[in-house]
């Protein structure tokens, strides 16, 4: 499943425009991942400007 690095992340939210399935929210303090819409193509992992995001 896919995850963001809570250190890293600074909430720009380019991962949430970037992912094809709507995958990803913002919330207050964290980002979200939808395990049930990933389809792992790890678009997100590659626009993150600061490499928070992993599988
Ligand atoms: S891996 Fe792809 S489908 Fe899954 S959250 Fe990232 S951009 Fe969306
Ligand atoms: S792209 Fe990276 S830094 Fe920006 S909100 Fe997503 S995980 Fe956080």
């Amino acid at each position: 499943m896919m995850k963001s690095d809570k250190e890293k992340c600074m909430y720009c939210g380019a991962c949430v425009g970037s992912c094809p399935k709507n995958a990803i929210y913002l919330e207050e303090t964290r980002v979200v991942f939808d395990e049930e819409r990933c389809v792992k193509c790890k678009i997100c992992v590659k626009v993150c400007p600061v490499g928070a995001i992993s599988e």
